[in-house]
């Protein structure tokens, strides 16, 4: 009885300070119990009872339907009028939820010209994390740093620096979507990944293509002036390619192209806030494109052949004529693409236009693969490593396992993004049987363990290696 007493004495205490106690807590609806930032703002009645829109609006509907005499209702005094508070009391305190405190916005800093790395600083940033691709590194780093630079003085006067947007091309998982994110994160600068194929002319199903600025507008905590100086990526820029020998309207392809042009060049673009596409119900902002970084990456299949097609059309002119299965086995095939080539395959000379900067990535070969297993600063290895270490066991891997994982992820053809699949694999059951065992001391993953030959090196604490089966 005491409890009961007590407990009601805290609740009409708190509904008393409803001037700032209450402003913690959200106000729930009365009907349905859910609480504001669910419902959106209530109405309030009194003896702070508050009922959400939807709920008004079914009394309304209901009463409607119920023949309810508005006059009678209308008459009905205070005195009638049961207060509902009283029969149900009020929200209990341990059912009042929280209200979400609003993040604190950190003042924009403009961006100051000297706190731009050095385009070899960049590039030694982005070497720690990824191997190779030593050409694509050096001109990104360049190409943003001087995009940053145009940002940083606004240089719009006579002499206009162009915009870097860039066209990465390579095949699939050589590290064009890891290059960008690993750069905005290097930079600290808000970034967007949109697909391509994802994309349609507006009014179509699909994405409104101005859907990535507000995806960009999200990922900068809807931070406008943050968004404008962000990266935007878009993955699988060759799906856009034209349709060759067809009458019908292209509204995943050309038009979307043409849909981009403007966001690329720069211009106010209305956006939804918290929302893919424009509707009645989601408030709009502006966002001006101009110093947003656009990188459009694919992996443009076939675009060797029309490259291969053109340089041989050139050397069988004039006396080289002989030489026409010269570029069959070239592995530099695809880094000697120009612009005529990127058009042959389909996109629209305005688009290419307007990505100035184009570069490839070359495929991945085997010891890049090691390279990538063992080397980044977060490789998957040393991740595995971490987390044994932790139980305190030692993991060590054979070079000819690397070898073995190298040439499955090289079968798989889907580039370094195989590795992370086929190492898990392995590693389960390493993973599972490994803290069952407080003497193993060290784990050795050896090549037949990976081609299924045999098991994993097991050494315990202060003992001989010791073999296992696989299937252990
Ligand atoms: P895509 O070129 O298809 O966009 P991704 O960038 O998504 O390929 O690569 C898939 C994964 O493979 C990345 O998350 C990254 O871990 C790894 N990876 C790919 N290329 C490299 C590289 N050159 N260096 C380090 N890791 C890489």
């Amino acid at each position: 009885m005491a409890d009961e007493h007590d407990n009601h004495s805290n609740t009409t205490a708190d509904s008393g300070t409803s001037g700032s106690g209450s402003d913690q807590y959200e106000k729930v609806c009365f009907l349905c119990r859910r609480p504001e930032s669910v419902t959106g703002p209530m109405i309030g009645l009194p003896n702070d009872i508050h009922i959400c829109s939807d709920c008004m609006q079914k009394s309304f509907d209901a009463m409607k339907n119920s023949n309810i005499n508005y006059k009678d209702l209308m008459n009905l005094t205070s005195a009638n009028v049961i207060d509902l508070s009283t029969l149900y009391g009020q929200v209990p305190q341990n059912q009042k939820i929280k209200k979400k405190e609003p993040k604190k916005k950190e003042p924009a800093k403009a961006l100051d010209i000297k706190d731009i790395p050095a385009p070899h600083k960049i590039k030694a940033q982005l070497d720690d994390y990824v191997i190779g691709q030593e050409h694509a590194k050096k001109v990104m780093s360049v190409a943003v740093y001087n995009h940053y630079k145009r940002v940083a003085t606004d240089t719009m006067d006579e002499i206009a620096i162009e915009k870097s947007n860039m066209l990465m091309i390579g095949p699939t998982g050589s590290g064009k979507t890891y290059l960008v994110k690993t750069l905005a994160r290097l930079l600290d600068v808000p970034l967007a990944i949109a697909d391509a194929t994802s994309l349609t002319e507006a009014g179509y199903i699909g994405d409104d293509i101005e859907s990535v600025v507000s995806k960009l507008l999200a990922a900068a905590d809807n931070d406008v002036e943050k968004a404008e100086q962000g990266i935007i990526f878009i993955d699988e820029i060759d799906k856009l390619a034209k349709k060759r020998n067809t009458n019908q309207r292209d509204v995943s392809g050309e038009a979307v192209q043409q849909g981009l042009l403007k966001l690329l060049e720069g211009s106010d673009i209305e956006v939804p806030v918290g929302a893919s596409s424009k509707n009645a119900m989601v408030p709009l902002t502006t966002v001006n494109t101009r110093n947003i970084l656009f990188i459009c990456g694919g992996a443009f299949p076939d675009l060797e052949k029309i490259i291969k097609e053109r340089l041989n059309e050139q050397s069988s002119i004039g006396f080289r004529a002989d030489l026409k299965d010269k570029y069959d086995n070239d592995p530099e095939l695809l880094s000697k693409v120009t612009i005529e080539d990127v058009r042959t395959f389909g996109m629209i000379p305005e688009f290419i236009g307007r990505l100035p900067i184009i570069f490839t990535l070359s495929g991945l070969d085997q010891s890049m693969l090691i390279q990538i297993l063992k080397e980044p600063k977060n490789a998957i290895l040393k991740q595995y490593q971490k987390l044994l270490a932790l139980d305190e066991v030692r993991l060590d891997f054979e070079d000819g396992a690397l070898e073995a994982i190298a040439d499955k992820a090289l079968e798989r053809k889907t580039g370094a993004r195989a590795l992370r699949a086929i190492l898990e694999e392995f590693m389960l059951d390493i993973m599972y049987e490994i803290p069952k065992d407080d003497n193993i001391g060290e784990v050795v993953i050896t090549r037949e363990y990976i081609e299924g030959n045999g098991g994993p090196g097991i050494i315990m604490r202060g003992q001989m290696p010791k073999r296992i089966s696989a299937q252990q």
